[in-house]
Protein backbone atom coordinates (compact mmCIF):
# COMPACT_ATOMS: atom_id res chain seq x y z
CA UNK A 1 0.00 0.00 0.00
CA UNK A 2 3.03 1.99 0.86
CA UNK A 3 4.82 1.59 -2.25
CA UNK A 4 1.83 2.03 -4.47
CA UNK A 5 0.96 5.60 -2.58
CA UNK A 6 4.87 6.33 -3.33
CA UNK A 7 4.93 5.50 -6.95
CA UNK A 8 1.63 5.86 -8.08
CA UNK A 9 -0.28 8.07 -6.25
CA UNK A 10 -0.73 11.86 -6.96
CA UNK A 11 2.13 13.62 -5.94
CA UNK A 12 3.92 9.38 -6.13
CA UNK A 13 7.01 8.58 -7.51
CA UNK A 14 6.43 8.74 -11.19
CA UNK A 15 4.01 11.24 -11.12
CA UNK A 16 7.07 13.42 -9.90
CA UNK A 17 9.49 11.47 -12.97
CA UNK A 18 6.65 12.60 -15.38
CA UNK A 19 6.15 16.25 -13.82
CA UNK A 20 10.33 16.88 -14.22
CA UNK A 21 10.22 15.99 -17.68
CA UNK A 22 7.61 17.91 -18.27
CA UNK A 23 8.52 20.70 -16.73
CA UNK A 24 12.13 20.46 -18.31
CA UNK A 25 10.52 19.78 -22.26
CA UNK A 26 9.02 23.25 -21.05
CA UNK A 27 11.83 25.30 -20.13
CA UNK A 28 13.29 23.93 -23.28
CA UNK A 29 10.58 25.50 -25.41
CA UNK A 30 10.32 28.37 -23.54
CA UNK A 31 13.57 29.18 -23.83
CA UNK A 32 13.88 28.89 -27.53
CA UNK A 33 15.99 25.66 -27.47
CA UNK A 34 13.69 23.83 -29.41
CA UNK A 35 11.78 24.32 -32.32
CA UNK A 36 9.28 26.79 -30.97
CA UNK A 37 6.05 26.07 -32.50
CA UNK A 38 2.76 26.57 -30.32
CA UNK A 39 1.44 23.21 -31.20
CA UNK A 40 4.59 20.97 -29.26
CA UNK A 41 3.83 23.91 -26.60
CA UNK A 42 0.23 23.03 -26.20
CA UNK A 43 0.59 19.32 -25.76
CA UNK A 44 3.13 19.83 -23.33
CA UNK A 45 1.23 21.83 -21.53
CA UNK A 46 -2.19 19.52 -21.72
CA UNK A 47 0.18 16.78 -21.04
CA UNK A 48 0.88 18.76 -17.66
CA UNK A 49 -2.75 19.77 -17.62
CA UNK A 50 -3.87 16.35 -16.70
CA UNK A 51 -0.73 15.34 -14.35
CA UNK A 52 -2.09 17.81 -12.26
CA UNK A 53 -5.70 17.75 -12.53
CA UNK A 54 -5.89 21.05 -14.53
CA UNK A 55 -9.20 20.70 -16.13
CA UNK A 56 -8.92 23.68 -18.40
CA UNK A 57 -5.50 25.93 -18.97
CA UNK A 58 -6.36 29.41 -20.29
CA UNK A 59 -4.28 32.23 -20.88
CA UNK A 60 -5.02 35.74 -21.83
CA UNK A 61 -3.38 38.47 -23.47
CA UNK A 62 -4.56 42.39 -23.27
CA UNK A 63 -3.58 45.44 -24.40
CA UNK A 64 -4.71 47.40 -21.25
CA UNK A 65 -6.29 46.91 -17.86
CA UNK A 66 -9.38 48.83 -18.93
CA UNK A 67 -9.85 46.51 -21.74
CA UNK A 68 -9.36 43.79 -19.46
CA UNK A 69 -12.01 44.54 -17.42
CA UNK A 70 -14.11 44.63 -20.36
CA UNK A 71 -13.01 41.00 -21.53
CA UNK A 72 -11.93 42.71 -24.66
CA UNK A 73 -8.49 40.56 -25.59
CA UNK A 74 -6.63 37.50 -27.19
CA UNK A 75 -7.24 34.22 -25.68
CA UNK A 76 -5.36 30.60 -25.83
CA UNK A 77 -7.13 27.76 -24.39
CA UNK A 78 -3.70 25.77 -24.35
CA UNK A 79 -5.80 22.36 -22.77
CA UNK A 80 -9.77 22.21 -22.20
CA UNK A 81 -10.41 18.31 -21.11
CA UNK A 82 -14.22 19.39 -21.27
CA UNK A 83 -15.51 19.03 -17.87
CA UNK A 84 -17.75 20.99 -15.77
CA UNK A 85 -14.55 23.36 -14.16
CA UNK A 86 -14.42 27.01 -12.03
CA UNK A 87 -11.32 29.10 -12.32
CA UNK A 88 -9.08 28.62 -9.80
CA UNK A 89 -5.50 29.70 -9.79
CA UNK A 90 -5.04 32.65 -11.93
CA UNK A 91 -1.33 34.60 -12.65
CA UNK A 92 -1.68 38.11 -13.51
CA UNK A 93 0.84 40.62 -14.78
CA UNK A 94 1.20 44.15 -15.94
CA UNK A 95 3.89 44.56 -18.37
CA UNK A 96 6.19 47.64 -18.65
CA UNK A 97 3.96 48.87 -21.55
CA UNK A 98 0.97 48.58 -19.69
CA UNK A 99 -0.52 45.30 -21.08
CA UNK A 100 -1.90 42.65 -19.02
CA UNK A 101 -1.28 39.40 -19.00
CA UNK A 102 -3.17 36.31 -17.63
CA UNK A 103 -2.72 32.47 -17.22
CA UNK A 104 -5.77 30.80 -15.49
CA UNK A 105 -5.90 27.32 -14.34
CA UNK A 106 -9.64 25.94 -13.82
CA UNK A 107 -10.31 22.93 -11.32
CA UNK A 108 -12.76 20.43 -12.03
CA UNK A 109 -16.16 20.73 -10.44
CA UNK A 110 -16.38 17.79 -8.50
CA UNK A 111 -12.90 16.89 -7.97
CA UNK A 112 -10.95 16.42 -4.84
CA UNK A 113 -8.99 19.67 -4.16
CA UNK A 114 -5.45 20.25 -5.79
CA UNK A 115 -3.23 18.99 -3.16
CA UNK A 116 -0.53 21.72 -1.93
CA UNK A 117 2.31 20.45 -4.09
CA UNK A 118 0.14 20.63 -7.33
CA UNK A 119 -0.82 23.98 -6.23
CA UNK A 120 2.59 24.82 -6.09
CA UNK A 121 3.59 23.32 -9.36
CA UNK A 122 0.65 24.87 -11.22
CA UNK A 123 1.43 28.44 -10.02
CA UNK A 124 4.74 27.61 -10.98
CA UNK A 125 4.11 26.73 -14.64
CA UNK A 126 1.76 29.71 -14.72
CA UNK A 127 4.64 31.91 -13.73
CA UNK A 128 6.55 30.70 -16.46
CA UNK A 129 3.90 31.07 -19.07
CA UNK A 130 3.45 34.44 -18.34
CA UNK A 131 6.59 35.58 -18.19
CA UNK A 132 7.15 34.07 -21.69
CA UNK A 133 4.90 35.93 -22.88
CA UNK A 134 5.98 39.06 -21.38
CA UNK A 135 8.90 38.50 -23.22
CA UNK A 136 8.26 36.89 -26.63
CA UNK A 137 4.71 36.74 -27.38
CA UNK A 138 4.18 40.50 -26.43
CA UNK A 139 6.58 41.47 -28.78
CA UNK A 140 4.28 40.11 -31.93
CA UNK A 141 0.74 40.90 -29.92
CA UNK A 142 2.83 45.20 -29.12
CA UNK A 143 3.48 45.14 -32.98
CA UNK A 144 0.24 44.00 -34.08
CA UNK A 145 -1.91 46.45 -31.57
CA UNK A 146 0.68 49.38 -32.95
CA UNK A 147 -1.06 48.94 -36.32
CA UNK A 148 -4.39 49.41 -35.27
CA UNK A 149 -6.42 51.95 -33.09
CA UNK A 150 -8.34 51.42 -30.07
CA UNK A 151 -11.07 51.73 -32.68
CA UNK A 152 -10.32 48.78 -34.82
CA UNK A 153 -9.27 51.12 -38.11
CA UNK A 154 -5.79 50.67 -39.30
CA UNK A 155 -3.60 53.65 -38.06
CA UNK A 156 -1.26 56.17 -39.47
CA UNK A 157 1.87 53.33 -38.60
CA UNK A 158 0.16 50.87 -40.43
CA UNK A 159 -0.10 53.61 -43.41
CA UNK A 160 3.92 54.72 -43.23
CA UNK A 161 4.51 51.22 -43.23
CA UNK A 162 2.77 50.65 -46.50
CA UNK A 163 4.40 53.60 -48.02
CA UNK A 164 7.63 52.36 -47.10
CA UNK A 165 7.35 49.21 -48.60
CA UNK A 166 5.93 49.95 -51.90
CA UNK A 167 8.33 52.62 -52.04
CA UNK A 168 11.47 50.60 -51.64
CA UNK A 169 10.24 48.06 -54.19
CA UNK A 170 9.81 51.38 -56.34
CA UNK A 171 5.74 50.70 -56.59
CA UNK A 172 4.62 53.66 -55.28
CA UNK A 173 4.62 55.35 -58.72
CA UNK A 174 1.65 56.01 -60.87
CA UNK A 175 -0.44 55.41 -57.20
CA UNK A 176 -2.87 57.98 -55.50
CA UNK A 177 -1.83 59.23 -52.01
CA UNK A 178 -4.09 61.49 -50.22
CA UNK A 179 -5.15 62.95 -46.78
CA UNK A 180 -8.38 63.55 -45.97
CA UNK A 181 -11.29 65.32 -43.20
CA UNK A 182 -14.60 64.45 -42.98
CA UNK A 183 -16.66 67.99 -43.99
CA UNK A 184 -19.21 69.01 -41.32
CA UNK A 185 -19.28 66.25 -38.89
CA UNK A 186 -19.71 68.16 -36.37
CA UNK A 187 -22.73 69.34 -37.24
CA UNK A 188 -23.31 65.75 -37.88
CA UNK A 189 -22.77 65.14 -34.79
CA UNK A 190 -24.65 68.10 -33.46
CA UNK A 191 -27.73 67.33 -35.49
CA UNK A 192 -27.98 63.18 -34.91
CA UNK A 193 -25.97 62.52 -32.01
CA UNK A 194 -22.73 61.35 -31.49
CA UNK A 195 -23.14 57.91 -31.55
CA UNK A 196 -24.56 58.42 -35.15
CA UNK A 197 -22.15 60.51 -36.01
CA UNK A 198 -19.22 57.41 -35.37
CA UNK A 199 -21.77 54.86 -37.19
CA UNK A 200 -21.37 57.77 -40.18
CA UNK A 201 -17.43 58.07 -40.08
CA UNK A 202 -17.45 54.07 -40.39
CA UNK A 203 -20.03 54.01 -43.20
CA UNK A 204 -17.69 57.00 -45.06
CA UNK A 205 -14.46 54.99 -44.11
CA UNK A 206 -16.07 51.59 -45.96
CA UNK A 207 -17.15 53.84 -49.01
CA UNK A 208 -13.68 55.34 -49.28
CA UNK A 209 -12.07 51.73 -48.96
CA UNK A 210 -14.39 50.34 -51.08
CA UNK A 211 -13.83 52.86 -53.78
CA UNK A 212 -10.13 52.95 -53.21
CA UNK A 213 -9.98 49.01 -54.87
CA UNK A 214 -8.48 46.01 -53.76
CA UNK A 215 -5.11 47.30 -54.05
CA UNK A 216 -6.30 50.77 -51.18
CA UNK A 217 -5.78 51.44 -48.57
CA UNK A 218 -7.56 53.85 -46.23
CA UNK A 219 -5.89 54.45 -42.33
CA UNK A 220 -7.52 56.82 -39.97
CA UNK A 221 -4.61 58.95 -38.04
CA UNK A 222 -7.05 59.85 -35.28
CA UNK A 223 -10.87 61.62 -34.94
CA UNK A 224 -11.94 62.15 -38.66
CA UNK A 225 -8.79 62.47 -40.18
CA UNK A 226 -7.79 59.92 -42.74
CA UNK A 227 -4.94 59.22 -45.01
CA UNK A 228 -5.30 56.61 -48.14
CA UNK A 229 -4.40 55.14 -51.21
CA UNK A 230 -5.48 53.74 -54.53
CA UNK A 231 -4.27 52.90 -58.29
CA UNK A 232 -4.67 55.88 -60.74
CA UNK A 233 -7.75 53.55 -62.06
CA UNK A 234 -9.78 53.80 -58.94
CA UNK A 235 -8.73 57.57 -58.34
CA UNK A 236 -12.32 59.12 -60.38
CA UNK A 237 -14.31 56.98 -57.41
CA UNK A 238 -12.37 58.04 -54.72
CA UNK A 239 -12.93 61.51 -55.54
CA UNK A 240 -16.74 60.73 -56.08
CA UNK A 241 -16.95 59.98 -52.37
CA UNK A 242 -15.24 62.69 -51.67
CA UNK A 243 -17.11 64.82 -53.01
CA UNK A 244 -19.96 63.94 -51.34
CA UNK A 245 -21.93 60.38 -50.28
CA UNK A 246 -24.62 59.48 -48.72
CA UNK A 247 -23.88 56.72 -45.66
CA UNK A 248 -26.10 55.34 -43.08
CA UNK A 249 -25.85 56.54 -39.56
CA UNK A 250 -29.10 54.86 -38.26
CA UNK A 251 -28.65 51.05 -38.71
CA UNK A 252 -31.99 50.37 -37.31
CA UNK A 253 -34.05 53.55 -40.12
CA UNK A 254 -31.32 53.35 -42.84
CA UNK A 255 -31.28 57.33 -42.16
CA UNK A 256 -28.56 58.19 -44.28
CA UNK A 257 -26.54 61.36 -44.59
CA UNK A 258 -24.39 62.90 -47.11
CA UNK A 259 -20.77 63.63 -45.93
CA UNK A 260 -17.90 65.21 -48.21
CA UNK A 261 -14.37 65.50 -47.39
CA UNK A 262 -11.30 67.90 -47.90
CA UNK A 263 -8.98 66.01 -49.32
CA UNK A 264 -4.84 66.94 -49.99
CA UNK A 265 -4.00 65.13 -53.32
CA UNK A 266 -0.59 63.95 -54.52
CA UNK A 267 -0.71 61.94 -57.93
CA UNK A 268 2.50 60.46 -57.17
CA UNK A 269 4.11 60.18 -60.84
CA UNK A 270 5.21 57.42 -62.88
CA UNK A 271 8.96 58.06 -62.53
CA UNK A 272 9.03 58.81 -58.61
CA UNK A 273 12.38 58.45 -56.78
CA UNK A 274 11.33 57.65 -53.23
CA UNK A 275 13.41 59.50 -50.48
CA UNK A 276 11.05 58.33 -47.45
CA UNK A 277 7.44 58.05 -46.57
CA UNK A 278 8.07 61.76 -45.07
CA UNK A 279 8.31 63.15 -48.64
CA UNK A 280 4.81 61.48 -49.53
CA UNK A 281 2.50 63.00 -46.45
CA UNK A 282 4.67 66.54 -46.57
CA UNK A 283 3.16 66.58 -49.95
CA UNK A 284 -0.09 65.42 -48.78
CA UNK A 285 -0.44 67.48 -45.65
CA UNK A 286 0.43 70.50 -47.56
CA UNK A 287 -2.02 70.13 -50.37
CA UNK A 288 -4.89 69.62 -47.57
CA UNK A 289 -3.56 72.38 -45.38
CA UNK A 290 -3.53 74.97 -48.70
CA UNK A 291 -7.37 73.52 -49.46
CA UNK A 292 -8.61 74.10 -45.42
CA UNK A 293 -6.41 77.71 -45.71
CA UNK A 294 -7.71 78.60 -48.93
CA UNK A 295 -10.88 77.61 -48.52
CA UNK A 296 -12.13 77.42 -51.69
CA UNK A 297 -11.75 74.48 -53.47
CA UNK A 298 -12.02 71.08 -50.63
CA UNK A 299 -10.23 68.71 -52.76
CA UNK A 300 -6.67 70.16 -53.76
CA UNK A 301 -4.30 68.29 -55.89
CA UNK A 302 -0.43 69.13 -54.84
CA UNK A 303 1.16 71.39 -57.38
CA UNK A 304 5.54 71.82 -56.51
CA UNK A 305 4.82 75.59 -55.07
CA UNK A 306 3.28 73.95 -52.20
CA UNK A 307 6.01 73.18 -50.94
CA UNK A 308 7.05 76.42 -50.03
CA UNK A 309 3.75 77.58 -48.43
CA UNK A 310 4.13 74.59 -46.10
CA UNK A 311 7.75 76.27 -45.14
CA UNK A 312 6.32 79.25 -44.49
CA UNK A 313 3.73 77.97 -42.46
CA UNK A 314 6.01 76.22 -40.04
CA UNK A 315 8.00 79.26 -39.72
CA UNK A 316 5.44 81.49 -38.51
CA UNK A 317 4.49 78.78 -36.25
CA UNK A 318 8.29 79.18 -35.06
CA UNK A 319 8.35 82.62 -35.05
CA UNK A 320 5.29 83.47 -33.21
CA UNK A 321 6.03 82.50 -29.34
CA UNK A 322 9.33 84.85 -30.04
CA UNK A 323 7.44 87.22 -31.48
CA UNK A 324 4.88 87.54 -29.23
CA UNK A 325 6.96 87.57 -26.30
CA UNK A 326 9.23 90.51 -27.92
CA UNK A 327 6.01 92.02 -28.62
CA UNK A 328 6.24 92.08 -32.33
CA UNK A 329 2.22 92.94 -32.51
CA UNK A 330 0.66 96.04 -32.84
CA UNK A 331 -2.61 97.20 -32.54
CA UNK A 332 -4.25 99.28 -35.01
CA UNK A 333 -7.09 101.10 -34.30
CA UNK A 334 -9.70 101.29 -36.53
CA UNK A 335 -12.50 104.15 -36.27
CA UNK A 336 -16.44 103.21 -36.17
CA UNK A 337 -17.93 106.66 -37.25
CA UNK A 338 -22.20 107.83 -36.79
CA UNK A 339 -22.68 108.47 -39.82
CA UNK A 340 -25.63 110.96 -38.75
CA UNK A 341 -23.37 112.88 -37.18
CA UNK A 342 -19.58 112.40 -37.98
CA UNK A 343 -18.56 111.28 -34.68
CA UNK A 344 -16.34 108.96 -33.36
CA UNK A 345 -18.50 105.83 -32.52
CA UNK A 346 -15.93 103.44 -31.01
CA UNK A 347 -12.63 101.57 -32.73
CA UNK A 348 -11.79 97.94 -34.12
CA UNK A 349 -8.86 96.95 -32.79
CA UNK A 350 -6.32 94.57 -35.77
CA UNK A 351 -3.47 93.29 -36.13
CA UNK A 352 0.01 94.15 -37.21
CA UNK A 353 2.91 92.51 -36.88
CA UNK A 354 6.10 94.16 -37.05
CA UNK A 355 8.32 91.37 -38.49
CA UNK A 356 11.97 92.37 -40.08
CA UNK A 357 11.02 95.87 -40.89
CA UNK A 358 7.88 94.88 -42.29
CA UNK A 359 4.05 95.43 -41.33
CA UNK A 360 2.75 92.02 -41.95
CA UNK A 361 -0.83 92.10 -42.31
CA UNK A 362 -3.46 89.46 -40.51
CA UNK A 363 -4.05 87.62 -43.55
CA UNK A 364 -0.86 86.53 -43.74
CA UNK A 365 -0.71 85.13 -40.74
CA UNK A 366 -4.12 84.56 -38.66
CA UNK A 367 -5.40 81.27 -40.51
CA UNK A 368 -1.96 80.43 -39.61
CA UNK A 369 -2.47 80.27 -35.85
CA UNK A 370 -5.74 79.25 -36.50
CA UNK A 371 -4.35 76.02 -37.00
CA UNK A 372 -3.09 75.11 -33.52
CA UNK A 373 -4.47 77.36 -31.02
CA UNK A 374 -1.53 79.82 -31.33
CA UNK A 375 -4.58 82.33 -32.47
CA UNK A 376 -6.20 82.42 -28.83
CA UNK A 377 -2.63 83.52 -27.19
CA UNK A 378 -2.82 86.13 -29.81
CA UNK A 379 -6.13 87.40 -29.27
CA UNK A 380 -5.67 87.45 -25.23
CA UNK A 381 -2.21 89.36 -26.17
CA UNK A 382 -4.48 91.69 -28.40
CA UNK A 383 -7.35 92.28 -25.72
CA UNK A 384 -4.74 92.88 -22.80
CA UNK A 385 -3.02 95.21 -25.10
CA UNK A 386 -6.22 97.42 -25.92
CA UNK A 387 -7.60 97.46 -21.64
CA UNK A 388 -3.83 98.69 -21.01
CA UNK A 389 -4.27 101.73 -23.75
CA UNK A 390 -8.01 102.15 -22.68
CA UNK A 391 -6.75 102.36 -19.13
CA UNK A 392 -3.59 104.94 -20.09
CA UNK A 393 -6.24 107.01 -22.22
CA UNK A 394 -8.50 107.30 -18.87
CA UNK A 395 -5.92 108.19 -16.39
CA UNK A 396 -5.10 111.18 -19.19
CA UNK A 397 -8.85 112.23 -19.16
CA UNK A 398 -9.28 111.34 -22.93
CA UNK A 399 -12.08 110.97 -23.86
CA UNK A 400 -13.07 107.34 -24.26
CA UNK A 401 -14.36 105.02 -26.90
CA UNK A 402 -15.79 101.57 -26.85
CA UNK A 403 -13.42 99.12 -29.10
CA UNK A 404 -13.85 95.43 -30.42
CA UNK A 405 -11.74 93.08 -30.16
CA UNK A 406 -11.62 89.72 -32.42
CA UNK A 407 -11.94 86.52 -31.08
CA UNK A 408 -11.41 83.44 -33.17
CA UNK A 409 -13.83 80.95 -33.31
CA UNK A 410 -11.23 78.39 -32.26
CA UNK A 411 -11.84 79.75 -27.90
CA UNK A 412 -14.92 77.99 -28.30
CA UNK A 413 -13.22 74.86 -26.88
CA UNK A 414 -12.46 76.69 -24.33
CA UNK A 415 -14.69 76.23 -21.17
CA UNK A 416 -13.01 79.07 -19.55
CA UNK A 417 -13.34 81.76 -21.76
CA UNK A 418 -15.09 83.94 -20.00
CA UNK A 419 -13.25 83.99 -17.03
CA UNK A 420 -10.03 84.53 -19.05
CA UNK A 421 -11.25 87.52 -20.75
CA UNK A 422 -12.87 89.14 -17.52
CA UNK A 423 -9.40 88.52 -15.55
CA UNK A 424 -7.75 90.14 -18.52
CA UNK A 425 -10.04 93.42 -18.60
CA UNK A 426 -10.04 93.52 -14.53
CA UNK A 427 -6.73 92.88 -14.22
CA UNK A 428 -6.86 96.46 -15.99
CA UNK A 429 -9.34 97.97 -14.58
CA UNK A 430 -11.63 99.03 -17.50
CA UNK A 431 -15.12 99.69 -17.35
CA UNK A 432 -16.74 96.47 -19.25
CA UNK A 433 -18.68 98.63 -21.11
CA UNK A 434 -15.78 99.70 -23.29
CA UNK A 435 -15.16 96.08 -24.54
CA UNK A 436 -16.73 94.98 -27.81
CA UNK A 437 -15.86 91.27 -28.62
CA UNK A 438 -16.42 90.36 -32.46
CA UNK A 439 -16.89 86.53 -33.10
CA UNK A 440 -17.42 85.35 -36.77
CA UNK A 441 -19.67 83.36 -38.26
CA UNK A 442 -17.81 82.10 -41.09
CA UNK A 443 -16.85 78.53 -39.49
CA UNK A 444 -18.91 75.76 -39.82
CA UNK A 445 -17.72 74.04 -36.73
CA UNK A 446 -20.43 76.00 -35.08
CA UNK A 447 -20.11 74.92 -31.34
CA UNK A 448 -23.52 76.79 -30.99
CA UNK A 449 -24.56 76.29 -27.50
CA UNK A 450 -20.85 76.98 -26.66
CA UNK A 451 -21.14 79.87 -28.21
CA UNK A 452 -24.29 80.99 -26.76
CA UNK A 453 -23.07 80.38 -23.46
CA UNK A 454 -20.04 82.77 -23.97
CA UNK A 455 -22.43 85.34 -25.15
CA UNK A 456 -24.96 85.46 -22.68
CA UNK A 457 -22.07 85.37 -19.82
CA UNK A 458 -20.41 88.17 -21.45
CA UNK A 459 -23.66 90.32 -21.64
CA UNK A 460 -24.56 89.84 -17.95
CA UNK A 461 -21.17 90.71 -17.10
CA UNK A 462 -21.67 94.02 -19.16
CA UNK A 463 -19.41 93.41 -22.39
CA UNK A 464 -21.06 94.34 -25.53
CA UNK A 465 -20.52 91.39 -28.01
CA UNK A 466 -20.66 91.45 -32.34
CA UNK A 467 -21.17 88.81 -34.85
CA UNK A 468 -18.51 89.92 -37.59
CA UNK A 469 -18.80 89.41 -41.05
CA UNK A 470 -22.38 89.03 -41.00
CA UNK A 471 -23.92 87.42 -44.32
CA UNK A 472 -20.97 85.53 -45.77
CA UNK A 473 -20.92 82.81 -43.09
CA UNK A 474 -22.80 79.57 -42.15
CA UNK A 475 -26.03 79.42 -40.81
CA UNK A 476 -26.58 83.39 -40.38
CA UNK A 477 -30.05 83.54 -39.66
CA UNK A 478 -30.49 81.02 -36.59
CA UNK A 479 -27.07 82.60 -35.19
CA UNK A 480 -29.03 85.68 -34.64
CA UNK A 481 -31.72 84.17 -33.87
CA UNK A 482 -30.83 82.31 -31.45
CA UNK A 483 -27.89 84.52 -29.89
CA UNK A 484 -28.65 87.76 -28.19
CA UNK A 485 -25.86 89.80 -29.64
CA UNK A 486 -25.33 93.69 -29.66
CA UNK A 487 -23.99 94.17 -32.16
CA UNK A 488 -24.43 93.07 -35.87
CA UNK A 489 -21.11 93.93 -38.20
CA UNK A 490 -22.41 93.47 -41.91
CA UNK A 491 -19.83 92.50 -44.21
CA UNK A 492 -18.80 94.81 -46.97
CA UNK A 493 -19.64 92.62 -49.66
CA UNK A 494 -23.23 93.48 -49.10
CA UNK A 495 -22.47 97.06 -49.51
CA UNK A 496 -23.75 98.31 -53.06
CA UNK A 497 -20.67 99.83 -54.47
CA UNK A 498 -22.55 102.74 -56.15
CA UNK A 499 -25.36 104.55 -55.67
CA UNK A 500 -27.50 103.30 -58.45
CA UNK A 501 -26.96 100.02 -57.33
CA UNK A 502 -29.85 100.45 -55.54
CA UNK A 503 -32.08 97.70 -57.30
CA UNK A 504 -28.53 94.73 -57.12
CA UNK A 505 -29.49 91.70 -55.17
CA UNK A 506 -26.61 92.75 -52.64
CA UNK A 507 -28.39 96.10 -52.38
CA UNK A 508 -31.84 94.65 -51.69
CA UNK A 509 -30.33 92.34 -49.11
CA UNK A 510 -28.46 94.92 -47.33
CA UNK A 511 -31.55 97.14 -46.01
CA UNK A 512 -32.81 93.92 -45.01
CA UNK A 513 -29.95 92.96 -43.30
CA UNK A 514 -29.36 96.22 -41.56
CA UNK A 515 -34.22 96.58 -41.08
CA UNK A 516 -33.88 93.19 -39.38
CA UNK A 517 -31.21 94.17 -37.20
CA UNK A 518 -33.19 97.11 -36.33
CA UNK A 519 -35.87 95.07 -36.10
CA UNK A 520 -34.01 92.82 -33.21
CA UNK A 521 -32.76 95.67 -31.63
CA UNK A 522 -29.23 95.47 -32.93
CA UNK A 523 -26.98 98.02 -33.65
CA UNK A 524 -25.79 97.54 -36.99
CA UNK A 525 -22.53 98.09 -38.26
CA UNK A 526 -21.26 98.53 -41.94
CA UNK A 527 -17.82 97.34 -43.16
CA UNK A 528 -15.73 98.43 -45.61
CA UNK A 529 -17.44 101.67 -46.27
CA UNK A 530 -15.24 103.09 -49.16
CA UNK A 531 -16.85 105.90 -50.94
CA UNK A 532 -19.63 108.75 -50.13
CA UNK A 533 -22.41 107.43 -52.21
CA UNK A 534 -22.39 104.03 -49.72
CA UNK A 535 -22.18 106.59 -46.40
CA UNK A 536 -25.60 107.74 -48.29
CA UNK A 537 -26.86 104.49 -48.65
CA UNK A 538 -26.28 103.75 -44.94
CA UNK A 539 -28.16 106.67 -44.20
CA UNK A 540 -31.04 106.28 -45.62
CA UNK A 541 -31.46 102.62 -44.52
CA UNK A 542 -31.00 103.84 -41.10
CA UNK A 543 -27.43 101.85 -40.42
CA UNK A 544 -25.96 104.57 -38.41
CA UNK A 545 -22.33 102.91 -37.59
CA UNK A 546 -19.53 102.60 -40.58
CA UNK A 547 -16.62 101.45 -40.56
CA UNK A 548 -14.39 101.57 -43.66
CA UNK A 549 -11.42 103.39 -45.46
CA UNK A 550 -13.76 106.24 -46.52
CA UNK A 551 -13.44 107.53 -43.37
CA UNK A 552 -9.77 105.60 -41.76
CA UNK A 553 -7.48 103.12 -42.41
CA UNK A 554 -6.98 101.25 -39.61
CA UNK A 555 -4.02 103.21 -37.44
CA UNK A 556 -1.21 102.98 -34.93
CA UNK A 557 -2.24 103.91 -31.89
CA UNK A 558 -0.90 107.59 -31.86
CA UNK A 559 -2.79 108.35 -35.07
CA UNK A 560 -5.77 106.82 -33.20
CA UNK A 561 -5.05 108.83 -30.06
CA UNK A 562 -5.18 112.31 -32.15
CA UNK A 563 -8.85 111.35 -33.89
CA UNK A 564 -9.74 110.74 -29.82
CA UNK A 565 -8.86 114.46 -29.57
CA UNK A 566 -10.23 115.92 -32.18
CA UNK A 567 -13.07 113.04 -32.60
CA UNK A 568 -15.81 114.96 -35.07
CA UNK A 569 -15.18 114.13 -38.80
CA UNK A 570 -15.80 116.51 -41.06
CA UNK A 571 -18.82 116.32 -43.09
CA UNK A 572 -18.82 115.89 -46.50
P1 LIG B 1 -12.41 91.88 -39.75
O1 LIG B 1 -12.52 91.62 -38.30
O2 LIG B 1 -13.67 91.75 -40.54
O3 LIG B 1 -11.78 93.31 -39.90
C1 LIG B 1 -12.11 94.20 -40.91
C2 LIG B 1 -11.14 94.10 -42.02
O4 LIG B 1 -11.62 94.90 -43.09
C3 LIG B 1 -9.78 94.70 -41.65
O5 LIG B 1 -8.80 93.97 -42.36
C4 LIG B 1 -9.88 96.09 -42.17
O6 LIG B 1 -8.63 96.66 -42.46
C5 LIG B 1 -10.65 95.85 -43.46
N1 LIG B 1 -11.31 97.06 -43.89
C6 LIG B 1 -11.78 98.07 -43.12
N2 LIG B 1 -12.34 99.01 -43.87
C7 LIG B 1 -12.24 98.62 -45.16
C8 LIG B 1 -12.63 99.18 -46.42
O7 LIG B 1 -13.19 100.25 -46.49
N3 LIG B 1 -12.37 98.46 -47.53
C9 LIG B 1 -11.75 97.27 -47.48
N4 LIG B 1 -11.51 96.61 -48.60
N5 LIG B 1 -11.34 96.69 -46.31
C10 LIG B 1 -11.59 97.37 -45.16
P2 LIG B 1 -7.48 93.48 -41.69
O8 LIG B 1 -7.02 94.42 -40.66
O9 LIG B 1 -6.56 93.08 -42.77
O10 LIG B 1 -7.98 92.19 -40.92
C11 LIG B 1 -8.46 91.09 -41.62
C12 LIG B 1 -9.09 90.11 -40.71
O11 LIG B 1 -8.12 89.52 -39.86
C13 LIG B 1 -10.12 90.71 -39.75
O12 LIG B 1 -11.33 90.89 -40.41
C14 LIG B 1 -10.17 89.70 -38.68
O13 LIG B 1 -11.01 88.63 -39.06
C15 LIG B 1 -8.75 89.19 -38.66
N6 LIG B 1 -8.06 89.81 -37.52
C16 LIG B 1 -7.40 90.98 -37.46
N7 LIG B 1 -6.90 91.17 -36.22
C17 LIG B 1 -7.26 90.09 -35.49
C18 LIG B 1 -7.04 89.66 -34.12
O14 LIG B 1 -6.43 90.34 -33.30
N8 LIG B 1 -7.58 88.46 -33.76
C19 LIG B 1 -8.29 87.69 -34.64
N9 LIG B 1 -8.77 86.53 -34.19
N10 LIG B 1 -8.50 88.06 -35.90
C20 LIG B 1 -8.01 89.24 -36.32
MG1 LIG C 1 -13.70 92.14 -36.91
MG1 LIG D 1 -15.43 92.03 -40.29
Amino acid sequence: MLFWNLNTGRNGWFANMDYYRLLEQLLHELNGMGNFDLQSLNSILAEMCRLLHVAKGVTSVYATPALELEGKGEHFICYDSGVSCHEELKERLLTPANMVVTCSAYHPDDAEPWTDIEVQRIQLIQKMIVSFLNRSRLSTVVERLSYYDDDGYRNLRYFVNRIETLGHAGRLGGMVVARFNLRHLSLVNHQVGRKAGTIAIQNYFEAVQSAAGENGLVCRMGGDNFVMMCSREAEENVLCVFHGYPVIYDTETNDRVTISATAGIYEVPSDYSFSGHGDIMDKIISSYQHGKLDGKESVVFYTEQMMDERENIMRIQQLFQPALEREEFLVYYQPKINVDNNDLAGAEALCRWQHKGRLVPPIEFIPVLEQNLDICKLDFYMLDHVCRDIRKWMNEGRRVVRVSVNLSRKHMIDADLFEHILEIVDRNHVPHEYIEIELTETTTDVAFRDLKRVVGELQSAGFYTSVDDFGIGYSSLNLIREIPWNVLKVDKSFLPAEKNDIASRSSIMFRHVVAMARELGLEGVAEGVETSEQVEILRKNCCTIAQGFYYDRPLPKEAFEDRLEHHVYPAF
